[in-house]
């Protein structure tokens, strides 16, 4: 049986990393993995989540199951912390799962579930996981234009364009805020014609919120995926803990469906608790108890949010000194999009030969497509990816 199965993709990120691993280069660069490091290169546990697992370290007295929809106290938290009062919790179905990923996985079953014929609309270019996951479950995927890289910003007319040819029970997904690879963030007016069209097709809105505080703040960042709730008949977020409070390996995320009919809520919750217990039965509980610990102490939320600012503030300062001295350099203004991009990530515009380049000549390594990882970077060598970039013809 082994001996019949296909060799798969290889993800193009780890076998970036891997050779990065092998380079024997003494300054090298590492802008590949979509994770935060910070000036040192270290990807911290936050105080506040170190707090909260001490204490939980103390408190907890049973390592029996939990709910299949996982901890009921977590889809508090994170409801509150994602939607604050956009919906009433009666109007909300929410489980818990493996990481923003799960919670990815779990809103197509769902969606296949309801409705098989949905053709799931992604922006182009989207994460690839959405594109292997949907390819995995036999789903359609219709890119919708994105990305204007003349610009570095997002062509909103290209997107609407597409979205015209939305069908009834499609699904358009969406990135709530800080979009992974691009950067590229639609702003209120566009948010607004984009919702409007959905609306207007009967199509559902799905969001992915995978970096909420990475952006322009916690409130400002969650501000258009309570604008979806508030004005879809349903919508599902996919969220995940992984950035935010820094706890990757821990697997903490949270599928949510919102519905403007409560009636509905009973059935879309027992729906997803049942989708749990067919694809791995009980959720992690061990991040979602940290993550309510952090939420729900006013002392510990308090540090945790000063300390994502940190993040925050500490990125979109890279942002602009790689702004800066890349107008420097060039002597012009054509690389300002990457100060006004948010996230943790930058398409660049660089052709994959010039990346292949920079990697050559001065050991910076970045996805193919040109997708920088801000936090990769540092104020030493910010000058040093500039100059390359630069020197590359980028
Ligand atoms: N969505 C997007 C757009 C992401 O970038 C990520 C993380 N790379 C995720 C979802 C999910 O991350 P995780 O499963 O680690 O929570």
């Amino acid at each position: 049986m082994l001996g019949k199965l296909t060799a798969q993709p290889g993800d193009k990120i780890l076998e970036l990393m891997q050779k990065f691993r092998e380079d024997p280069r003494p300054v090298k660069i590492d802008l590949g993995v979509g994770v935060y490091k910070d000036a040192t290169g270290r990807t911290p546990i936050m105080r506040a989540v170190k707090a909260a697992e001490k204490l939980w370290w103390e408190e907890e007295g049973t390592k029996v199951y939990t709910a299949l929809a996982g901890d009921p106290g977590f889809a508090d938290a994170m409801i509150e912390l994602i939607l604050a009062d956009t919906l009433p919790r009666s109007h909300i179905a929410a489980a818990a799962t493996p990481g923003g990923t799960g919670a990815v996985r779990q809103a197509f079953e769902l969606v296949q579930m309801a409705n098989p014929e949905a053709r799931v609309f992604v922006s182009d270019p989207t994460w690839p996981n959405h594109l292997s996951i949907l390819d995995h479950l036999g789903m359609t995927a219709i890119p919708y234009r994105y990305f204007d890289s003349a610009t570095g910003g997002v062509d909103a007319q290209g997107m609407l364009d597409r979205l015209a040819e939305l069908r009834p029970g499609d699904v358009v997904l969406l990135h709530g805020c800080c979009h992974n690879p691009t950067g590229a963030n639609l702003n209120t007016a566009e948010w607004q014609a984009v919702l409007t069209v959905i609306t207007e097709k009967r199509a559902l809105p799905m969001v992915d919120l995978a970096y909420q505080g990475f952006g322009d703040g916690l409130h400002a960042d969650a501000a258009a995926t309570r604008r979806v709730v508030a004005q879809s008949p349903e919508a599902l977020i996919a969220a995940s803990c992984s950035k935010n409070f820094g706890i990757y390996r821990e697997r903490t995320g949270l599928l949510i469906a919102t519905t403007q009919d409560s009636g509905k809520t009973p059935l879309a919750q027992a729906t997803l608790a049942h989708l749990n217990r067919q694809n791995f039965s009980f959720p992690p509980d061990h991040g979602a108890r940290l993550v309510t610990r952090v939420l729900t102490d006013p002392a510990l939320r308090a540090d945790w949010q000063a300390e994502l600012e940190e993040v925050r503030t500490g990125m979109l300062a890279l942002r602009e000194g790689l702004a800066a001295e890349l107008q420097r350099l060039s002597g012009s203004d054509r690389f300002a999009f990457i100060a006004q991009h948010r996230g943790m990530f930058s398409r660049l515009g660089a052709t994959p030969e010039q990346v292949e380049t920079m990697r050559a000549r001065s050991a910076i390594y970045m996805v193919g497509d040109s997708r920088i990882n801000i936090a990769g970077l540092n104020a030493e060598t910010v000058p040093i990816l500039a100059k390359a970039m630069i020197d590359a013809g980028v």
